[in-house]
């Protein structure tokens, strides 16, 4: 495994495993399987719904927590939002059975976020996460984030695959010491991604799937992945990344992909920021 250092010198591995859309009944069995085959990073979320069953999980697995990396989300909270996100903190720190984790990250950038911000450093200064970050905040409000509080995001974990690529975002987060996490590595496989005919030429050429290319490309540029599977092929099959290096000339043609637009929803548009900032999540 290879790791990348977060601005706060705390070591994270490249490449984690994400739970997003395991049903709870399946969840224990599929992070299990994920262990097994040798993933150390996991992610999850109090909105996800399947918390308890990551913890589960990893206290079956004999993995020593020292060599684990967990990372849980906070959702929107109500005000006085420092009270409620020290309450939803202890409440997925319980479910999954740790004493501390490796990443609380901010799930939306809706809400009191200064309120959930504080309280979240707070958290970190206490050492029960030893790392904070957000997710989902695009340029405008992480960097308003930055100028008017004490801690920095060490990650801002953001929609990040082949047709959507963020990278001149990126380069602005590394100005900044905050690294850039993906969510949906594979667009969920929208726009038919696992058959898109350039990264099937180029995985042809190294012997490797289409998943497998989208992951070396990732971790290549420095982006840390969270491919999510429920089949364990698919788990080692998108572990085994690191055997292999993209040419200069085909990570220019995988760029020529990017659309520059969200395949999945729009942050701004002012109904889904209503529906995001409206929902609850039981804490
Ligand atoms: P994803 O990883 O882009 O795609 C998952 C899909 O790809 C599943 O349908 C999976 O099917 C399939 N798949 C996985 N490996 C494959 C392979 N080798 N070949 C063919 N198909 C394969 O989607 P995601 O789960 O949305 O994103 C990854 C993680 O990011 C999540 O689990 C979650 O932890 C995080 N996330 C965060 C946010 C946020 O707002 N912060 C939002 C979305 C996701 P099978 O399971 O059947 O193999």
């Amino acid at each position: 495994m290879q790791y990348v250092t977060l601005n706060n010198g705390v070591e994270m591995p490249v490449l984690g495993f994400g739970v997003y859309q395991i049903p709870p009944e399946d969840t224990e069995r599929a992070v299990s399987d994920a262990l097994a085959a040798g993933y150390r990073l996991l992610d999850t979320a109090a909105s996800y719904g399947n918390e308890e069953a990551v913890g589960r999980a990893i206290k079956n697995s004999g993995v020593p927590r020292d060599e684990l990396f967990v990372t849980t989300k906070l959702w929107v909270q109500d005000a006085p939002a420092e009270e409620h996100t020290k309450r939803a903190f202890e409440t997925s720190l319980t479910r999954l059975g740790l004493d501390h984790l490796d990443l609380y990250l901010m799930h939306q950038p809706y809400g009191d976020v200064y309120g959930q911000w504080r309280a979240m450093e707070a958290l970190h200064r206490a050492g029960l996460a030893r790392a904070i970050g957000v997710a989902n905040f695009y340029p405008d409000r992480l960097i308003d984030l930055i100028l008017n509080n004490e801690v920095t995001p060490a990650v801002n974990q953001i929609e990040t695959h082949p047709f959507f690529q963020r990278a001149g975002y990126q380069d602005l987060m590394r100005e900044h010491g905050v690294r850039i996490q993906s969510w949906g590595g594979f667009a969920e496989g929208r726009n038919d991604l696992f058959r898109q005919p350039l990264l099937s030429e180029i995985g042809a050429a190294h012997g490797r799937s289409v998943a497998q290319v989208v992951l070396r490309w990732l971790t290549q540029r420095g982006v840390v992945a969270i491919p999510k599977s429920v089949r364990p092929e698919r788990m080692a099959e998108n572990l085994d990344v690191f055997g292999f290096e993209l040419t200069d000339h085909q990570m220019a043609r995988i760029a020529g992909l990017d659309t520059g637009a969200s395949l999945f929803f729009d942050h701004h548009d002012p109904e889904m920021v209503t529906w995001l900032a409206g929902r609850r999540v039981d804490a």
